[in-house]
């Protein structure tokens, strides 16, 4: 009998996020043949993106859209999701490892009486295997574990984002459901304001290029050789906590065990000694570029490519070359 594989969507500044065709791509591989891929989409003004995001399913995508929605709230959104996921009966439900998926996920596998694997970076389906297994990483980074699901339950996944490639487009887009908002009655908290620090004007968690700096930068002017280097690659910028505890700058841009993980094409750590906490947030990224003037840095350990030297040299000759190109 076919399933439905329910991605819940995420949209951002009038656009959908990278992480949800992601997401629709781990559905995607997760599902047996027979499988359908449907998508929930909650928020406020989101009907257009709605039509958007059906050209990826192939099964319905049902929207709430409510003013009470327009900022995220987890009981608001819980109550969204509950509402919108009844008449769809998900055997599994996939959500991007996000701020608000990290959220979302355990209150409705909760509501749902659901198992949850969290933070998957790949998923495998053997020949005519019933369960696909999810990969997921341990201990910060340093080990692997491959889980599959048992018995009949409902399944949530929260998927890592930049780990999957977005989905092409459905060949039979599926149709978009308006879904009734009913506030919850026992609301407890009210989010009046968001705001969003950004590092720079790519998204951090799925930027393709992340230049970082560290306790090397040593002063908040030190970032502006790396923040034109990220401006020129159309890369993000983020920090070790080093540079953010010696206020160089926002722990917005954190990346490690206590920050932001990220995993993009390219990691540039400038100034960043390779600490095990800073390794966690970074070390799956495809290819580390380490620049650090210590040739004994740990971080020469993870990184594909080091240069040893001065981080105010290396990083403006680096920029001028790409400008070039
Ligand atoms: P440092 O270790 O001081 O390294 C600076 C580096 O810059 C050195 O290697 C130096 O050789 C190099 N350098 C100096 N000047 C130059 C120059 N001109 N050119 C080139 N290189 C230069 N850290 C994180 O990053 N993220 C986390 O999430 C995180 N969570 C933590 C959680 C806990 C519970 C704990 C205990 C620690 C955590 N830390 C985290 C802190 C972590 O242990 C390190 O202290 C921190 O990562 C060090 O930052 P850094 O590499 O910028 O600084």
């Amino acid at each position: 009998m076919s399933q439905t594989y329910v991605v819940v969507a995420e949209a951002r500044g009038g656009k959908l996020r990278q992480v949800t065709l992601e997401a629709v791509q781990a559905a995607r591989s997760a599902k047996r043949e027979e499988d359908r891929v449907a998508a929930v989409l909650i928020g406020h003004a989101v009907e257009p993106l709605a039509a958007e995001l059906a050209g990826y399913t192939d099964g319905p995508v049902h929207v709430v859209d409510h003013p009470d929605l327009e900022l995220y709230n987890p009981e608001t959104y819980a109550t969204a999701l509950e509402a919108a996921l009844e008449s769809l009966a998900p055997s599994a439900v996939f959500l991007g490892h996000t701020a608000i998926g990290r959220d979302l996920a355990p209150a409705i596998a909760a509501r749902l009486g659901a198992g949850q694997i969290s933070d998957v970076i790949a998923i495998q389906r053997d020949g005519g295997g019933e369960e696909a297994s999810f990969t997921r990483p341990l201990y910060a980074g340093k080990a692997f574990e491959t889980k599959r699901f048992v018995g009949d339950g409902v399944r949530v996944v929260t998927v890592r984002p930049n780990n999957f490639p977005a989905a092409e487009p459905a060949p039979a887009p599926g149709a978009v459901v308006s879904v009734a908002y009913s506030a919850p009655s026992d609301l407890r908290t009210v989010v009046k304001d968001v705001v969003r620090k950004m590092s720079g004007k790519v998204d951090l968690t799925e930027a393709k290029i992340v230049v970082s700096g560290g306790r090397g930068v040593k002063s908040a002017e030190g970032f502006k050789p790396l923040e034109e280097l990220a401006e020129t690659l159309g890369a993000a910028v983020g920090a070790s906590r080093g540079a953010c505890d010696a206020g160089y700058c926002d722990y917005a841009l954190q990346i490690g065990q206590t920050g932001k993980v990220v995993t993009p094409e390219i990691y540039i750590a400038c100034g960043i000694s390779g600490a095990i906490q800073h390794l966690a947030g970074m070390s799956q990224s495809r290819v580390i570029i380490a620049i650090n003037k210590d040739p004994e840095a740990p971080i020469f350990k993870v990184a594909d490519y080091g240069i040893v030297g001065d981080l105010f040299e290396v990083v403006p000759l680096l920029t001028a070359e790409f400008r070039k190109v």
